[in-house]
C-alpha cells in the first residue's frame, strides 16, 4: 500500500473523472496539491473520496499579486473547505518569479495563516535554501512542516533538521542517476520524518522518466528508495503509513 503526499490532479489528467479512474487501489492516502485561487476555487465543484486528501497555498508565481483582499479570501477559503495542510508555499529564486521580497512576503504571510488555524505547511523551495531556513526558523507555523520534493543535499539536510517538527519528502527525481546529493540526503532523514510523492504530472520515477507522471508511479519511487535504504519494501510503506498517520490523520477536522 502507498502513500503519495505530494501531487497535483488537476495538472495529470484532462478531468477530475478521469483522475479519480486512475488511481489504483493500492494508493491509500494522496495529497491533492492546488496552488492559485482558481484551482482552489475548483475545490468547491469536487466530491473528493475520502482517500483524496486536499491542500492548497499560494504558489511563489502568484507573488506579485497577492494583497489584503487575496488573504482575507484564502482565509475564508481555510475556514470553510478545511484543508489538510497550506502548501505549496516557499520561495522559488530558479524562476525569479517578482523579487525575492514580495516571495517571502507571500512564504511569510502564509506561514502565520498555518500557524492561526493550526494547519502543517508542505513547503516548495528552489535555489533558496538560505532564505527558506532563516524564514522558518524565525516564523516558523509550530505546526509540521514538510519540505516537499526534497531538492538539496545532506549538509543543507542536517541544518533544516535542527528546526522543530521537519519532515522531509522525496520525489521521483531521487531515482536518477545524478541525483547522489538526494540520496546522500535520504540517508540523513530520521525513519519518522520520511515521506514520498510523485510531484505529478512532474519528474517522473525511472523507470517512466520522460512520460508524464501520475500518481500510479509512486510504486517506483518505493521500490527505489527501499533499495537505497536496504529496506523490506513493506518495512518501507509501513513507516510511511505510519507517519501519515502521526502528522495528518490524527488532525482532520471535517
Ligand atoms: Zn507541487
Amino acid at each position: 500500500m502507498y502513500i503519495d503526499t505530494h501531487c497535483h490532479l488537476s495538472h495529470c489528467f484532462p478531468s477530475f473523472e478521469e483522475a479519480l479512474q486512475n488511481i489504483p487501489k493500492d494508493i491509500t492516502y494522496l495529497i491533492d496539491i492546488s496552488i492559485s485561487p482558481n484551482e482552489i476555487l475548483s475545490l468547491t465543484q469536487k466530491i473528493l473520496p475520502e482517500k483524496i486528501l486536499s491542500a492548497f497555498g499560494f504558489y511563489p508565481e502568484l507573488c506579485e499579486q497577492w494583497n489584503e483582499e487575496q488573504k482575507q479570501n484564502l482565509k475564508h477559503w481555510i475556514k470553510t473547505l478545511h484543508p489538510l495542510a497550506i502548501g505549496e508555499i516557499g520561495l522559488d529564486y530558479h524562476h525569479h518569479y517578482g523579487t525575492p521580497f514580495l516571495q517571502q512576503r507571500l512564504f511569510i504571510d502564509q506561514l502565520e495563516l498555518a500557524s492561526l488555524y493550526h494547519k502543517p505547511v508542505l513547503i516548495h523551495s528552489r535555489d533558496a535554501f538560505d532564505d527558506t531556513f532563516s524564514i522558518l526558523q524565525n516564523f516558523h507555523p509550530g505546526t509540521p512542516v514538510i519540505l516537499h520534493c526534497y531538492g538539496y543535499g545532506p549538509a543543507e539536510l542536517e541544518k533544516f533538521l535542527t528546526l522543530p517538527d521537519i519532515y522531509v519528502s522525496f520525489a521521483g527525481n531521487i531515482t536518477y542517476p545524478s541525483a547522489q546529493l538526494l540520496r546522500d540526503a535520504l540517508h540523513l532523514v530520521p525513519r519518522e520524518r520520511l515521506f514520498l510523492e510523485t510531484d505529478a504530472p512532474y519528474l517522473s520515477p525511472v523507470p517512466m522518466r520522460g512520460k508524464r507522471n501520475q500518481p500510479d508511479y509512486i510504486r517506483y519511487t518505493y521500490d527505489h528508495v527501499s533499495k537505497i535504504l536496504s529496506w523490506e519494501l513493506s518495512e518501507l510503506c509501513q513507516q510511511i503509513q505510519n507517519n501519515f498517520s502521526r502528522i495528518f490523520l490524527s488532525k482532520l477536522t471535517k
